[in-house]
């Protein structure tokens, strides 16, 4: 039972704090102070208990800050919004004037504010070069299933999963990230559904399946076409959908024939009877669905498994229904986040400046004008999903800050994100951001990131901020909620959200005529308008915040599939235009035990990182005391024959080398891992240490990213995201007389240097 005194209100609002989106209330005094966050309806997330403090934490953000020493030295003095605009929009018009407008570009994180109006500023500017976690997440698999199905099926509030027979994780574990659609698998296997998971680790969905395939990492692609062959080969799958609705089914036949289970078994390190069980298991229980993750997203070939994927859901007749990958199409009447990003206005010179965008074409604009024109035949205007596939490719848009080359890019605005931990090969980000002639970060802390920055503004949370969110265009459906915070507090604080600072910044650059809403809550109004509603007080009066579309399935018998051909393309024409391989095919990684043989005498093991765990949301939340009881220092698994050989107990610091550096983490015996795997945790710096260099908060003591490598020619080669995973390694112990995080004090500079190879 809660007790709720006289002068506090509640107010039902939408965490954004990871991706499940929660509808959590939030109890608030007359004057606008937090009292609690109560527990949401779906168990299983810490997180919401330290709303608290986390949102009074002293280190957060408060006013804009103009660094006034030298960038790294965290020297700052306090500055008025409007004169911190108008500095940061002066510099931006005389960078445009110099260098054109693709010379500014935006980072951004994962799906934390408003990221439509970061595309309409940078559209309206004329810049292409937006950059951000879109290609080591979702954006992946929205692309290829844009590209080959027409649309991105629908995963997200677990509702099409329960009814699910077959449910299928690959390199995806639900239960620290996803707790929504953790349930919604438990509710299907409680109704008889079996799950089947693909992963190197016995993760906690491992554990709980019906079948594990542990293989090798960066080995998908090859399992998948395995189980597609078995499928063929045993003439499992769904004729008449493949007969009426894919493309290329003969050549895909073709294809597959040479990924039998026994081979791919040597490959995989997998039994060729697990394969034949899984191929059987999925093609025999409908419907089926596949849940792919970032464990697929962060590999050097995750085009080919993220296609090999949605192949499997099409040939088992499992596309658009109920329980299956069903395919919702846009809200039809809704204003959509999409049109709000305005992508028409980028001249077709603009675009074609993107940065990477001629290598790497199906995630960026050439992609995108392939996909879009067939997408909008079925769906309209409304379908059109920029935010997904048009953007920038990072590793070259950051040795393009440091080179000059293909053209300057000297303006960095990063918004939501933290680059110096989320990025690839750390030491080449923190050389670009020390290159730039502007930079400018948008958050809630100060992060390492920040440390490097012109300019820091405070953002206002989804606790200060209005939402009315559409699933990015994917769905019909629309979550939306009021501010139950102020974000300008007198004397205490004066964040904003996303949309005041773009706004604002637009309109100092002459964009004024395209923000004529002064508030989130305006532009809610106009979009909410066609939908009959007369405002967004008005929605939130009658739908209580939570509009859910009435579903319909197999809507492509009326409509078709919104690709080239009007069908599922196995074979991707879309593919074919671009010039790549229209069908998946497996490739060995470019650093793996078999293609460098050389290299793994002296770094053996296979390093791999980005699984989620609780209670943190990738790099953030280090600064909570709560959390950090819970969790306090970054843990690495390693098998215990393994350990046993090298010498190092549970809770040793160990150092982890690749060819691109050494960080150090706490060893974690996990006997659900191959003995020569090792897995890290990425996301870890530590906000306690100094934030002046060399130390900047700790990004170089434990982030995994200064091990990863984005060597161009290692990103997927039609994606252009970068691998996260399948790196050779090696690890040992941290020495007695080297410090570590738990030791005080810390090095001196020149010291701190030499042990983490600070150049
Ligand atoms: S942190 Fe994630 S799971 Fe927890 S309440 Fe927020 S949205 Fe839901």
């Amino acid at each position: 039972m809660s007790f709720m005194s006289s002068n506090e209100r509640i107010v039902k609002s939408i965490c954004w704090w990871c991706k499940p989106k929660c509808f959590v209330n939030v109890h608030v005094t007359e004057d606008g102070r937090l009292v609690k966050v109560e527990e949401p309806p779906v168990k299983g997330c810490p997180r919401w208990r330290m709303a608290k403090e986390w949102f009074y934490h002293p280190m957060r953000l408060r006013h804009p800050l103009k660094r006034v020493g030298e960038r790294g030295e965290d020297k700052w003095k306090e500055i008025s919004w409007s004169k911190a605009l108008d500095e940061v929009a002066a510099k931006i018009k005389e960078i445009k004037e110099e260098y054109g407008p693709e010379s500014i570009a935006v980072s951004h994180g994962t799906c934390r504010s408003y990221e439509e109006f970061r595309y309409r500023f940078l559209n309206l500017l004329g810049s292409p070069n937006q950059i951000g976690q879109s290609h080591i997440c979702h954006g992946n698999s929205a692309t290829i299933a844009l590209a080959v199905l027409g649309w991105f099926p629908w995963w997200y509030p677990g509702d099409t999963l329960k009814f699910s027979k077959c449910i299928m994780l690959v390199g995806r574990n639900p239960p620290p990230s996803h707790q929504t659609i953790w349930a919604a698998i438990r509710e299907a296997k409680k109704n008889g559904a079996k799950l089947i998971v693909i992963d190197p680790r016995r993760s906690e969905s491992a554990s709980a399946a019906d079948l594990w395939l542990q293989i090798r990492p960066s080995t998908d692609a090859a399992v998948l076409l395995s189980i597609i062959n078995v499928i063929i080969e045993e003439e499992l799958y769904d004729k008449e959908f493949i007969t009426k609705w894919c493309y290329g089914f003969d050549k895909l036949a073709e294809r597959v024939k040479e990924y039998t289970p026994e081979k791919i078994s040597e490959i995989a390190w997998v039994s060729s009877e697990k394969i034949v069980e899984a191929a059987r298991m999925f093609a025999t229980n409908k419907p089926a669905c596949v849940l792919e993750g970032m464990g697929v997203a962060h590999q050097h070939n995750a085009h080919a498994a993220i296609h090999a994927r949605y192949i499997l859901t099409a040939i088992t007749g499992n596309i658009d229904v109920r329980g299956g990958d069903e395919l919702l199409g846009p809200n039809l009447k809704l204003i959509t986040e999409h049109e709000m990003e305005m992508p028409n206005v980028l001249l077709k010179e603009q675009r074609l400046k993107q940065i990477g965008s001629d290598r790497f074409k199906l995630e960026s604009w050439p992609g995108y004008e392939i996909i879009q024109s067939a997408v909008e035949r079925v769906w309209g205007k409304r379908g059109d999903l920029q935010a997904y596939t048009s953007l920038a490719q990072a590793p070259l848009l950051f040795r393009a800050i440091i080179t000059g080359k293909p053209y300057p890019v000297k303006a960095l605005i990063t918004l939501s994100s933290n680059p110096m931990i989320t990025m690839p090969n750390v030491k080449l980000v923190y050389k670009a951001l020390k290159n730039l002639e502007l930079y400018v970060v948008v958050d809630y802390f100060k992060t390492p990131s920040s440390l490097l920055a012109d300019y820091v503004f405070p953002a206002a949370s989804w606790l200060e901020r209005a939402t009315l969110y559409n699933f990015r265009t994917n769905s019909p459906d629309i979550k939306a909620a009021p501010a139950a915070l102020p974000s300008v507090k007198q004397d205490e604080y004066d964040r904003r959200t996303d949309y005041e600072f773009w706004r604002e910044l637009a309109v100092r650059l002459g964009q004024e005529e395209y923000w004529p809403w002064k508030t989130i809550e305006e532009v809610y109004d106009y979009r909410l308008k066609p939908m009959g509603f007369s405002s967004f007080k008005e929605f939130l009066e009658k739908t209580g915040g939570l509009y859910v579309a009435p579903r319909e399935y197999k809507k492509y018998e009326k409509i078709g599939f919104g690709t080239p051909t009007g069908k599922v393309e196995l074979y991707s024409t879309v593919m074919e235009k671009l010039g790549y391989d229209p069908l998946p095919s497996y490739e060995e990684s470019p650093e793996s035990l078999y293609s460098n043989p050389e290299l793994a005498k002296e770094y053996p093991y296979i390093l791999i990182t980005g699984g989620r765990f609780l209670p943190y949301f990738h790099s953030e939340h280090r600064q909570i005391k709560r959390l950090r009881k819970i969790y306090p220092w970054p843990r690495v698994e390693v098998n215990p024959d393994t350990a046993k050989k090298i010498g190092i107990a549970e809770g040793d610091w160990i150092w982890i080398e690749t060819l691109q550096g050494r960080i150090m983490q706490k060893c974690r015996l996990f006997d659900g891992i191959h003995s020569q795997v090792i897995h890290a945790q990425h996301g870890w710096w530590y906000p306690e240490l100094p934030g002046e260099e060399p130390y900047l908060h700790g990004v170089w003591i434990s982030n995994v990213n200064v091990l990863t490598n984005d060597d161009p020619d290692k990103c997927d080669k039609v994606l252009g995201s970068w691998p996260l995973r399948g790196f050779l390694c090696k690890i040992y112990k941290v020495r007695d007389d080297e410090w570590n995080p738990e030791k005080h004090p810390l090095p001196p500079p020149e010291e701190f240097r030499k042990l983490f190879n600070l150049d």
